[in-house]
């Protein structure tokens, strides 16, 4: 392994980078995202490297395609976890993951044209901090969030998107004829990965949401569609006098249950779980409401549906807290435009920009308060129940 120290700025927090590649990495190695950006960011592209915009338009198509996958087969292959302990010459990979060895050396060049994994003298590769990323069972990791995000499923979606452009339905509702989670819920297999994926990228938010906000003034929160508890627990243990509420769907509230995130001693006298529908009705009279990556899955008929539940249970003066990215005017770069194409393309949600937020909150009888940045691409926006 290159390092098994402490690094000096924990994963995922404030002052690391999003997402941070710390774990495996000495404290002052920033991940150079350079070699991604250029090839994902057209921008940059068109900017840095000095191509004429149709060798970027070229570079965009097939490298972002080829990425992908290629990035899919060393997640799938677990190749970052057999280089944890220093380089390997590629024979050595291909003969432990059974490949062939002109193959995989072939996708192991390309991925290190973007940052991803390093070649070395005599076909031998070594992990980078973007290839860290890929390890199993490291803080941050976001290995099954690829084996998720670039899978063949995921790249099957993707196929009809024309589809969903022409009618602007989902391509689950165009394909299968039936919602997003009610075609997960039905597919275990799917949506098992699905959720290990969310708890990959939701881990690496929970400190960033914990010291986001300043908790200590209130006695109690919900956490609307919280899962299985585990950013809840996160918030009790820096808030030893806070009280907590989780709210999710009764499949979910047995799981949170049977894994006991929220039953550890100095947590289970301070936490309640309960089953519900949070377009129907909240807990009431708590103090704050949390909902953290609910809205964007939702149109806003929906989404004011669920504030307006929300609403209904709030006292005037109590805090909405919503944990979101939020579009950015012009046309800079911004993961939130890409996470909307996929909102529109899957959920049939939307990523919002402030302005939208602050119409919806306001239609449901909130009023934005402020909006919290975070050192991720989420915000995190305070309203208060009028
Ligand atoms: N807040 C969590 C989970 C977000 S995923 C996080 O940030 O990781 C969306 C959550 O909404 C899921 O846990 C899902 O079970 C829950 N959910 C979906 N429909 C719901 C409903 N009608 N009532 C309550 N929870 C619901």
């Amino acid at each position: 392994m290159k390092s098994t120290s402490t690094p000096q700025v924990p994963p995922g927090s404030p002052a690391s980078p999003f997402p941070s590649s710390a774990p495996l990495s000495p404290p002052e190695t920033k991940p150079d995202l350079a070699p991604i950006a250029t090839v994902l960011d057209p921008h940059a592209a068109l900017q840095e490297s000095g191509l004429p915009p149709a060798a970027v338009m070229m570079n965009l198509t097939t490298g972002a395609l080829v990425l992908s996958r290629c990035l899919f087969v060393a997640a799938e292959l677990g190749l970052s976890d057999l280089l944890r302990d220093g380089p390997r010459p590629v024979s050595a990979l291909a003969a432990a993951v059974d490949a062939s060895e002109d193959a995989l050396y072939r996708v192991l060049r390309a991925l290190a044209s973007a940052g991803i994994f390093r070649e070395e003298p005599g076909h031998r590769f070594a992990l980078t901090p973007l290839a860290e990323t890929l390890c199993t069972d490291v803080p941050g990791s976001l290995r099954s969030w690829v084996r998720y995000g670039s899978s063949e499923w995921q790249w099957s979606n993707w196929a009809p998107i024309l589809g969903t452009i022409r009618n602007g339905k989902t391509v689950h509702e165009n394909v299968h004829k039936k919602s997003f989670f009610a075609w997960y819920a039905e597919h275990p297999a799917y949506s098992a990965s699905f959720d290990a994926a969310m708890s990959a990228g939701a881990k690496m938010l929970h400190p960033i949401v914990v010291s986001a906000y300043d908790f200590s003034k209130l006695r109690s929160l919900v956490d609307i569609g919280g899962g299985t508890g585990a950013l809840l627990a996160a918030i009790l243990e820096a808030n030893p006098h806070l009280h907590g509420t989780l709210l999710d769907q009764p499949s979910v509230i047995a799981r949170a249950r049977a894994e006991g995130t929220l039953a550890a001693p100095g947590l289970a006298e301070r936490a309640e779980l309960v089953a519900g529908d949070f377009f129907t009705s909240v807990p009431a009279g708590h103090d704050a409401y949390l909902l953290k990556w609910i809205l964007h899955d939702w149109t806003d008929e929906e989404c004011l549906r669920i504030l307006r539940a929300c609403r209904a249970a709030a006292a005037p003066g109590s805090m909405l807290l919503i944990v979101e990215m939020l579009v950015p005017p012009g046309n800079g770069p911004a993961l939130a435009k890409m996470m909307d194409v996929c909102m529109l393309a899957l959920t049939g949600g939307r990523e919002r920009t402030a302005e939208e937020f602050t119409a919806l909150l306001r239609a449901a009888g909130f009023e934005l308060r402020r909006v919290i940045p975070t050192p991720s691409p989420y915000s995190m926006i305070e309203a208060c129940a009028v």
